[in-house]
């Protein structure tokens, strides 16, 4: 990186509440960067490349991507990786002597978040249900499939599963939402990729009575930190995992390609976290 050209941070719309300035601010600090403090961005929707160009031409070379921008800004990109490729979204770019170049940090974050909780063989051949058929749920099977796992997705609109499956061209199995609750005995692993639990939405209600011992939920919802489908897969001794996880080692995944440093993931961090909360 030159001296000069030294900026980054995260563009999206909206972007008020993202907490990616608080990681990676948090780790340039750490690692003494001599770059300017990460910080947020809010695009307008319209003449989404200019402000892009615009952000480049003022020293920006590495830039996360968040909601409503994954899909638009991959056609934007020069070059991008097989993962963005695979995924049609990108969530990190990086520009180099003035090419932009894509990557999406998501599938590699949420296997590098569960590989710090559950073993890989816990996840290898064993069966994971997906709740969800958006965006982040595209990169959570492409993850789990990376992983070796069998695959069920559920989702409130079915068009959208089928949609999932012809796109990513992954073979996995496709229920209703409503049959959530006669799958769960079967499960090694259980992933919400929606907005239920979050606060201001409805919960998620699943039966864990007939569940496995050593099934493992995680929720991308962090706020709140314990949803309620995390509150009651602990009350049935389950283990758990909540969405500050994929962002920090998403995070860390952007990080290592802007910088060259993999970056410290400790409590202190989560702890500055879990306080906006
Ligand atoms: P998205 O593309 O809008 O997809 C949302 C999904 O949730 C859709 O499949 C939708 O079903 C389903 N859904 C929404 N409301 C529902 C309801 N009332 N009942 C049943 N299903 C419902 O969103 P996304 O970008 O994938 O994000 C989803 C969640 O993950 C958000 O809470 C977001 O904050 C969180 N997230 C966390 C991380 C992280 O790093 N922790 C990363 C990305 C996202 P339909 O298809 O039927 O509409």
């Amino acid at each position: 990186m030159s001296n000069n050209i030294n900026k980054t941070g995260v563009i999206g719309n909206p972007i008020e509440h993202s907490l990616s300035p608080e990681i990676h601010n948090y780790w340039i600090k750490q690692n003494q960067l001599k770059t300017e403090e990460y910080q947020k961005i809010k695009l307008d929707i319209d003449n989404l490349e200019s402000q892009v160009s615009e952000l480049i031409k003022n020293k920006f070379f590495g830039l996360n991507v968040t909601i409503p921008f994954k899909e638009e800004l991959y056609l934007f990109c020069d070059d991008v990786s097989g993962t963005a490729k695979k995924l049609k979204a990108i969530n990190t770019i990086t520009c180099n002597n003035g090419k932009i170049f894509g990557t999406n940090t998501d599938p590699d974050g949420f296997i590098n978040s569960l590989s710090n909780q559950i073993k890989n063989e816990n996840i290898t051949n064993k069966n994971a249900l997906v709740i969800g058929a958006g965006g982040s749920s595209r990169s959570i099977i492409y993850a789990l499939n990376k992983m070796g796992a069998h695959v069920t997705l559920v989702n409130r609109t079915f068009k959208k599963s089928e949609q999932i499956v012809r796109d990513l061209n992954i073979e996995m199995q496709i229920e209703s939402f409503e049959s959530i609750n006669k799958l769960v005995s079967g499960c090694d692993l259980i992933v919400n990729t929606t907005p239920l639990g979050m606060t201001g939405h409805k919960n998620i209600e699943i039966d864990f009575v007939n569940s496995k011992p050593n099934l493992h939920v995680y929720d991308l919802v962090y706020n709140p930190i314990e949803t309620k489908l995390l509150k009651d897969a602990k009350d049935n001794n389950k283990t758990c995992q909540n969405g500050l996880d994929m962002l920090v080692y998403q995070a860390a995944e952007s990080f290592k390609i802007w910088h060259g440093i993999y970056p410290n993931i400790n409590n202190d961090l989560f702890s500055i976290l879990r306080r906006d909360k």
